[in-house]
């Protein structure tokens, strides 16, 4: 007899169970897929102990027939799908028909619902994957399911959950994040007796991310609006490389695919310690993707720290044939039919972006409470996770209730810590707003100071193309130019200022051809190590249309004739390592783009008028001048800020005027 077995469909759905099932939140992302396919308009999840006790996800939605809801847990049972041309086009968040069948054999689950054609509903009751019970019930249109005891017939699995703290704040996310791409629907999370997020419907974006974190955070961000890119497809013959043009609108033009963006992104200085800030949807899924990942690190390139990572929603929309959603059983990965569009797309929208809001760091004395924001939204679950490892007592397992919540971070995007500033500038250093003395309430201000006519406060300004309306008023410790503006004190770093502003001339320069160069007396030369001479043999080319003359000579050993006429022949030797350098590891395996502005910023931050240097007024206004006619005046190339802000208002409120 054969040693071959097909396996009966209850270990089947187990094994599926491994891969779609992962811990609690996965099984709120399933149940809250089916509900968005069901066309809810209100959906209410309610979890306690962090989803390992129960999770309750009740929707309006189109609910099930009595011979689909039996149905609904047979292994690859779905009404998404016909046949395997569907699944070029899936327009719906599931299809599968894995979900339910693999929840129903880890957990104890009951499912009620009614379709709006059956009067009466339906009651299944299944545990471990075997049916107990299937009854007419009456019940209300819509759809219920409840799971109770995750993984109580898996304890390998359950040993992996991490605190209940955790899984919930996994969830808290998973919920908030649905919501906000769907703000025309109800969304509730509740937690035993803790209502964690509550939004109700409105017409935007814009306002639903204000009802989940609140104006603080809003300020912070930058709205992508809706910005859209077609892509040609070309005829069999042409490489699709060649295919891409920018928009035409004729109407006989040969098949198009259009792809959107739209969403919010955080401004530079806004800078978190890892991706988890970082949503990304596309086509309504919320999916990890590290072409798009890549896509948003590019697009800061050069104007934050290479270590430092955004907060972004992101919603990427685009024909369903674009976009292979088939790659993993949770879903949670895509394949794109035209990669490097996609990304080109994402990176110069975001860019582009970045360089028309052109935000104004500012001092912002205290961190400001974010108050509006709800419960869930200032559960970002990898910052909260962590402050649990690290605090929690690994068997502590309370409840979530009023005095855990206390400790729950504050969902604040500004960074903790000030960005790599070699003088630290961050909020702490200015201590602007000491408050009231104690007995502020029996003092009474004497009237000689006269008040602050209200019209005179101009509208805070948070765009930096102000910079050139500034008069500098004198220097720092000769590093930093102190100026007043229209709206309040600016201090800018002069170094980064020059350097950005070099380096922005030398890309210019660099992408029209038109490198100036000198030539040395003297050729230098260099001496290299294995390593170096494969790194420089790799961007010779590049060194070059940079404006290094090189050339190889003898072993291991390089002249160097010529250089750009911003660097000056003392520091030739420092910059050329350091190029080799980024060509080595920051940029091992980058693109070529990325080892052109890596080679752009090198040139500009040796050239660039140091700190510790004099300058005088008229050297002071041509600075800002011409820092405020770069593209990006907000940071240096290499990602620290270059102005701070403190705007009237702040002033104002710190002398008690306001
Ligand atoms: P899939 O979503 O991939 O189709 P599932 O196992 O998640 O597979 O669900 C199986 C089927 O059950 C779905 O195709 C759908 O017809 C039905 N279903 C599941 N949840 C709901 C719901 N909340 N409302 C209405 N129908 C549902
Ligand atoms: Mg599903």
């Amino acid at each position: 007899m054969g040693r071959i077995r097909i396996l009966p469909d209850q270990v089947a759905n187990k094994i599926a169970a491994g891969e779609v099932v992962e811990r609690p939140a996965s099984v709120v992302k399933e149940l809250l897929e089916n509900s968005l396919d069901a066309g809810a308009n209100r959906l209410r999840v309610e979890v306690e102990s962090g989803g390992r006790r129960l999770i309750r996800i009740a929707d309006d939605g189109c609910g099930m027939l009595r011979d689909d809801a039996l149905l609904a847990f047979e292994r690859h049972a779905t009404s998404k799908l016909r046949d395997v041309k569907d699944l070029l086009s899936i327009s719906t968040l599931g299809f599968r028909g894995e979900a339910l069948p693999s929840i129903a054999s880890v957990s104890r689950l009951l499912l009620e619902t009614r379709s709006a054609e059956e009067t009466t509903g339906t009651r299944i009751e299944i545990a471990g994957g075997k049916m107990l019970r299937c009854e007419e019930a009456a019940l209300g249109g819509g759809t219920v399911i409840t799971v109770r005891d995750l993984f109580y017939n898996v304890p390998a699995r359950k040993k992996f959950l991490r605190t209940e703290q955790t899984e919930l704040a996994h969830i808290a996310s998973l919920v908030t994040h649905y919501s906000l791409a769907h703000p025309a629907k109800t969304f509730r999370l509740v937690s035993g007796a803790n209502e964690l997020l509550h939004v109700t419907p409105v017409g935007t974006l814009e306002e639903r991310v204000y009802q989940v974190f609140g104006s603080q955070v809003l300020e912070d961000l930058v709205e992508i609006g809706l910005r859209g890119k077609e892509l040609f497809l070309p005829p069999a013959s042409v490489p699709p490389s060649q295919a891409v043009t920018e928009y035409r609108s004729e109407p006989d033009e040969p098949p198009t695919r259009t792809f959107r963006l739209n969403g919010f992104f955080s401004r530079p200085q806004v800078q978190k310690a890892n991706r988890n800030s970082i949503f990304i949807f596309v086509n309504g899924r919320l999916i990890r993707d590290r072409l798009l990942l890549h896509a948003l690190s590019s697009a800061y390139h050069n104007l934050m720290p290479a270590a430092a990572y955004p907060f972004a929603l992101l919603f990427l929309e685009c024909d369903a044939e674009e976009v292979d959603v088939n790659v993993h059983p949770s879903k949670t990965e895509v394949r794109f039919r035209h990669g490097s569009f996609v990304h080109d797309f994402v990176r110069d929208t975001l860019r582009d972006r970045l360089m028309e809001s052109r935000p104004a760091p500012s001092f912002s004395p205290a961190p400001r409470p974010s108050n509006a924001a709800q419960p869930a939204a200032r559960l970002p679950y990898s910052e909260f996770s962590q402050m649990l490892e690290n605090e929690v007592p690994a068997a502590a397992t309370v409840e979530i209730a009023e005095p855990a919540e206390a400790a729950l971070p504050d969902f604040a995007l500004r960074p903790t810590a000030a960005p790599a500033a070699r003088l630290d500038f961050s909020a702490p250093a200015i201590e602007v707003a000491p408050g009231p003395p104690p007995s502020g309430k029996l003092l009474r201000r004497p009237d000689t100071h006269g008040e602050f006519p209200p019209e005179a406060i101009p509208p805070p300004e948070m765009s930096l193309s102000v910079l050139s309306d500034l008069r500098p008023l004198g220097q720092i410790h000769e590093s930093f130019i102190i100026a007043a503006g229209r709206d309040g004190l600016w201090i800018i770093d002069q170094h980064v200022a020059h350097e950005r502003i070099l380096f922005e001339q030398v890309l210019k320069q660099r992408a029209a051809g038109r490198v100036e160069m000198q030539h040395l007396l003297m050729p230098l030369i260099l001496q290299l190590t294995p390593e170096q001479q494969i790194d420089y043999a790799r961007i010779a080319e590049e060194l070059h249309a940079s404006g290094f003359e090189t050339e190889p000579f003898g072993n291991r050993t390089i002249a160097v004739k010529a250089a750009p006429a911003a660097v000056s022949p003392s520091e030739l030797e420092k910059i050329l390592f350091e190029i080799l350098e980024i060509a080595d590891t920051e940029l091992r395996g980058a693109s070529l783009e990325d080892l052109r502005r890596g080679i752009c910023a090198s040139i500009a931050c040796q050239a660039a008028i140091k700190i510790n240097t004099r300058l005088e007024a008229a050297k002071m206004e041509w600075l800002l001048r011409m820092l405020a006619a770069t593209d990006c005046p907000m940071s240096c190339p290499h990602g620290r800020p270059i102005a701070l802000h403190y705007p009237t208002r702040e002033i104002l409120k710190a002398f008690h005027r306001i």
